[in-house]
């Protein structure tokens, strides 16, 4: 890896839809797999914390930044393939460029995909989904790299894809490239289903602000925005964080909020539903970097 492409106290804010966070000490977009194995095996070599990420559309990161190495898989390594029903695409292609190579090439099954602004790699560790459909339905087969910097693949049975959550994330493997079985459908219907959901996801939720979606999971039985509305917190705010007035499962930047606005926000909303219903919301939003004396989890 050439010493110029390692960015030194990179402001991670450039790097999430929430447009926050402080600097990475390290930060990589490795071009393919085998650097990628080389950045991972000098890290752990050197005893450096390392994380890896994709477009930073579900991260939440300190204002104090990461002390590691951040590596970004987001348009590199971003190949996509199509032979027949199957889509071969590598971790850092944007789901919004596989659910459109989907469509034109007339195949069904990623219309829901369509607005979550995540990579391949992310929405296969959270089991990203929408509308109905989630990456569960369309996963085939899975290429990872371990912590150890082995390469396995691993078959649908074997992803325990469960609600934002995956064999990936509670395993800590690194995802480089995935096969997804998708079914011949008509172009045009495609297209108008996912235009349909577009519309829909733009009269409900405040795309206009940074965010970084749904901020807590959904717990059963119950939704985590009708929740926060039915506690009285519909544009309740600290600093520039806020719970949006449109949908209040998002927590938005309104110019300059930080992390620990954030956090403030989120301890409050998680106490208060708790007090008036007795529901405990668990963030969906992952945390990155230190939160210590920040957000409050009781
Ligand atoms: C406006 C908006 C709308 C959204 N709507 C939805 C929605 O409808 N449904 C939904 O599910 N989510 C939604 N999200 C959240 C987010 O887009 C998804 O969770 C997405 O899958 C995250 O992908 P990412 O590449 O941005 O991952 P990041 O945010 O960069 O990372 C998220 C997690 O994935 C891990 N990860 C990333 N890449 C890899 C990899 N290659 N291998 C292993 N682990 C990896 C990271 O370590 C981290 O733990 C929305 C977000 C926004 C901002």
């Amino acid at each position: 890896m050439d010493s110029q492409r390692v960015m030194e106290q990179e402001p991670m804010d450039r790097h999430t839809t929430f447009r926050i966070g402080g600097p990475a000490d390290h930060f990589l977009q490795p071009r393919d797999a085998g650097e990628l194995q080389r950045i991972i095996d000098i890290c752990e070599r050197e005893q450096v914390p390392w994380f890896i990420m994709g477009n930073g559309s579900n991260l939440l990161v300190s204002d104090r930044g990461y002390r590691g190495v951040v590596i970004q898989l987001y348009r590199n390594m971003a190949q996509i393939s199509i032979e027949g029903c199957r889509m071969t695409a590598q971790a850092g292609a944007p789901l919004t460029a596989l659910s459109k190579r989907a469509m034109d090439a007339s195949l069904s099954g990623l219309e829901f995909a369509g607005g979550i602004p995540g990579t391949l790699g992310g929405a296969v560790a959270m089991n990203a989904g929408a509308y109905g459909g989630e990456m569960k339905d369309v996963l085939e087969e899975v290429r990872v790299l371990d912590r150890s910097g082995r390469q396995s693949s691993l078959q649908a049975d074997q992803l325990e894809m469960g609600y934002r959550t995956s064999v990936i994330k509670t395993e800590g493997y690194i995802v480089l490239e995935a096969v997804l079985k998708l079914h011949p459908g008509d172009a045009g219907m495609i297209r108008d289903t996912m235009q349909d959901l577009a519309k829909r996801r733009a009269s409900k939720q405040p795309l206009e602000y940074p965010s970084a979606g749904s901020t807590f999971k959904r717990p059963e039985g119950y939704f985590a925005g009708k929740l926060i509305m039915d506690a009285g917190l519909k544009g309740y705010r600290s600093g520039d964080a806020q719970v949006s007035e449109k949908h209040c499962g998002f927590v938005i930047n309104r110019g300059h909020a930080t992390g620990a606005d954030v956090a403030a926000v989120m301890s409050h909303v998680k106490k208060k539903v708790r007090e008036q219903f007795q529901v405990e919301l668990e963030p969906e939003v992952r945390f990155l970097g230190d939160f210590s004396g920040i957000y409050d989890e009781r």
